[in-house]
């Protein structure tokens, strides 16, 4: 398949056209935004980390039933997937406070939450990403009910396998962030990627951070945080 036309540069990865119009080409950078962009660093290594890890975790998502854009790997860097309209939703799912609920809730970092908190930001970098609920998704048209129904089941499911996955590797999973689109067909599928740039990973015994908030907040060891999970996760 050819790679051809920039279609789009985002923060960390840019998406190229193909000769098969259902088909694009992610190309995952180095770069590091945080606070909405107001933060910029490199993180060396990242973006073969984030696509090997993504293709990794998304091919296992897959074997389990949770339909993926994934297609074929193409190199460190580069995958294609399909070409799909993402639903405009930051899905976050919680199993411990930490981040900005904590902020929001006045909850210490690592206080358990009873059950699986879903939430849901409007994907809208001038606005800063809002919060919303599924009161405004349906008024804005964003989504319809059951596109969000199937949304927050596949959420649910993604985080059970995930968490059961990284539990023997010693990985708690605080947090994430999950993205959705539908292909031509209208088939709904999970899109983006699963990273450390997009989940909190604590290691369960000493809950060391090892995922991006070593970058948001000046902790040091960045890129060996990337490789620490990396390594236990694929063993490179
Ligand atoms: N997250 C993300 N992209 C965003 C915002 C959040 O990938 O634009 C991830 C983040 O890495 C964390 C989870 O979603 O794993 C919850 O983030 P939170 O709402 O606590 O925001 P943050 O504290 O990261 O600003």
């Amino acid at each position: 398949m050819k790679k051809l036309e920039q279609l789009y540069e985002g923060k960390a990865k840019k998406v190229f056209a193909t000769d098969d119009p259902s088909i694009v080409m992610v190309d995952y950078k180095d770069d590091a935004t945080a606070f909405n962009g107001l933060k910029k660093g490199t993180i060396e290594g990242k973006g073969v980390i984030n696509n090997r890890m993504t293709n990794f975790l998304m091919k296992m998502l897959e074997k389990n039933g949770v339909p993926t854009h994934f297609v074929e790997e193409i190199s460190d860097r580069e995958t294609l997937v399909k070409r799909v309209t993402i639903v405009p939703l930051e899905v976050i799912v919680r199993n411990v406070a930490a981040g900005s609920l904590s902020k929001r809730l006045g909850l210490p970092e690592g206080t358990p939450l009873r059950r699986t908190v879903l939430e849901y930001c409007y994907k809208n970098d001038e606005l800063g990403d809002p919060m919303v609920n599924e009161y405004h998704i349906a008024a804005m048209g964003w989504a319809d009910d059951a596109t969000m129904k199937q949304i927050a089941a596949y959420a649910l499911k993604v985080n059970d396998l995930l968490v059961r996955y990284f539990r023997p590797l010693n990985i708690d999973l605080i947090d994430f962030k999950l993205e959705f689109g539908h292909t031509a067909d209208g088939t709904l599928v999970l899109a983006d990627e699963i990273s450390p740039d997009t989940c909190r990973f604590w290691d369960s015994k000493t809950h060391e951070k090892l995922d991006k908030d070593r970058f948001r907040r000046d902790l040091g060891g960045v890129e060996e945080a990337y490789q620490e999970i990396s390594h236990r996760l694929m063993g490179e």
